[in-house]
């Protein structure tokens, strides 16, 4: 009851608005980029080993802000080996001090947040609220696995059973797990997988986005510094193919993957055509993330949160908003006011305080997106596009595009560009169909003052989180767990009490007496 109640606080922010913990904040970041980042390579056994060496680049402004020294798959054979060694004696301690190690790893966390956001700055090109709440989600992830391991896996469960016979079931940990990252969230879902694979028992190698490795690099030195021993936890920065590499190898016992839907399947074609043990994948992958908005929404409201979750964190959320379904009688209205308040944003360098979107991650990406808009315009399908500024990074301005219907999107845009779709006056049904139909299911939202509307959309969608009358992204760690279903993610939910089970295994062990 402990972990869910008023006592497992989850970490403070920062008052951006006073000015004294903003400049405390400031200082701390300055202090942070005054100094070289520190360098990323592969760490096996504690040791910086090798690499090929590249620049990082920042997406700000295209400069390099660091090097990384990238895996082979040679060097990902000694890190899987590495981690086969590790595991059992990181299995067989406490559980208490496992999660102990957590602790320490969100206590540092907080004293170095200097580095950490200066680096989700400069690498991924976050904004300063988006960087704080990512550094707190990364914090949370920690503490919340920590008290769930404590919970589950410090005590075996006793079990009834007949007289004579005692029953009890043991959580342990599955061997090296495989932790796989996407680039959006490089602090808070890379420390979120490796903190619940760590603590469930697990050795780890850990491969981050090769567009954020610097991140990864810091993090795993500061897990290590908690407590978490250099055997237990490995790290091999690389791309695609790296990764490919890993999952391929014997000794992997199980992946925990976050990134787009093509590459889980990737994964889980590969680990089923392995021989040897049947690997569990978990996977938490995209979303083509709807709103059903109807004629009793309240229009500020809607306005408000359409462009939060569409635009901020230039809609690099796997949980951001692609499609607003807006009922036709009050459309209108509504795209003006989002436009409205969409061009109220500012874009630009992320440092700035006043900046409200910054870069897409990379230059790929901004093609990606650059070429979705053009082939949208040729249909003349634009219906608004913000300003881009005038700056060396790879930035995308927010659009509105107008779509005919829901089945019209087929694959999901990871940038500020937001479809919109209508609606006649009694066909919610076909709307929930057509949303059930893409076969995605991460995030959903629904605007409505009709409690049976709503109730409907809720118990006809099967998508994992679904928002009422609110903006549809920020998941709270152990308040809202998030995760997805169907082409959206196998769950378990991270940040939710069912997440550390699927790291380990069962065992059940009856004595005669
Ligand atoms: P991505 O699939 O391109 O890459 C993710 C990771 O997989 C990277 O580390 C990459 O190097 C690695 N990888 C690529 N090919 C591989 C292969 N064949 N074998 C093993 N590893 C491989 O995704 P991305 O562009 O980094 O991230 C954005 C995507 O992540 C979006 O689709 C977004 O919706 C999704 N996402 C989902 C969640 C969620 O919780 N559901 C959270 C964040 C991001």
């Amino acid at each position: 009851a402990d972990l869910y109640g008023p006592s497992r606080k989850n970490s403070a922010g920062v008052e951006l608005g006073h000015a004294e913990s903003l400049d405390a904040l400031l200082a701390e970041i300055a202090a942070a980029t005054a100094k070289p980042f520190p360098d990323a390579s592969p760490i096996i056994d504690g040791k910086a080993v090798g690499g090929t060496p590249r620049p990082v680049l920042s997406p700000i402004d295209g400069k390099a802000i660091g090097t990384v020294a990238e895996a082979d798959a040679a060097l990902a054979g000694r890190a899987m080996l590495a981690a086969k060694a590790g595991f059992d004696d990181w299995n067989r301690t406490p559980a208490r001090t496992r999660a102990a190690a957590l602790r320490k790893a969100a206590d540092l966390m907080e004293a170095k947040r200097g580095l950490l956001l200066a680096l989700l700055q400069a690498e991924a090109g976050k904004t300063l609220d988006d960087a704080i709440s990512e550094v707190r989600e990364a914090v949370d992830f920690c503490r919340y696995y920590a008290a769930e391991a404590e919970a589950k896996f410090a005590m075996p469960t006793a079990l009834p059973g007949p007289t004579g016979e005692e029953n009890r079931l043991i959580l342990r940990g599955r061997g090296p797990f495989l932790c796989i990252a996407p680039w959006n969230f490089p602090l808070a879902i890379f420390a979120g997988q490796v903190a619940a694979a760590l603590v469930a028992g697990n050795s780890v190698v850990a491969k981050p986005a090769p567009q954020t490795p610097l991140i990864a690099t810091v993090t795993v030195r500061l897990l290590h510094e908690a407590g978490v021993p250099v055997s237990a936890l490995h790290l091999t920065p690389g791309d695609g193919a790296l990764g490919a590499a890993l999952v391929a190898h014997p000794a992997v016992a199980g992946v925990a993957f976050t990134g787009s839907t093509a590459t889980a399947r990737a994964i889980n074609r590969a680990l089923a055509a392995k021989d040897g043990p049947i690997v569990p994948l978990i996977a938490e992958t995209g979303g083509l993330n709807a709103m059903i908005v109807d004629a009793t929404a309240l229009a500020e409201q809607v306005a408000d949160d359409v462009v939060m979750s569409a635009f901020r964190s230039a809609g690099q959320r796997c949980s951001a908003l692609r499609l607003l379904v807006v009922q036709e009688d009050v459309a209108d209205k509504m795209v003006e006011m989002i436009t409205g308040a969409g061009g109220e944003l500012k874009l630009g360098d992320p440092r700035r305080i006043e900046t409200h979107i910054g870069p897409v991650i990379d230059a790929a990406a901004k093609q990606r997106l650059d070429s979705h808009v053009e082939a949208m315009r040729k249909l003349g399908r634009i219906v608004w596009a913000g300003d881009a500024p005038a700056l060396g990074g790879t930035f995308v301005a927010p659009h509105v595009v107008a779509l005919n219907s829901i089945a019209e999107l087929d694959r999901e845009h990871f940038g500020p560009i937001l479809h919109v779709v209508r609606w006649k006056s009694g066909q919610l049904d076909k709307v929930i169909e057509a949303i059930e139909a893409t076969g995605y299911g991460l995030t959903l939202g629904v605007h409505s003052r009709i409690e049976t509307t709503v109730e409907e959309v809720v118990s006809r969608l099967s998508t994992g989180n679904i928002y009422v009358n609110r903006n549809i992204i920020g998941a709270v760690v152990g308040a809202q767990p998030f995760g997805g279903h169907g082409l959206s993610g196998t769950g378990p939910k991270a940040g939710g009490p069912n997440y550390l089970m699927r790291f380990a295994t069962e065992q059940t062990v009856t004595v005669n007496t």
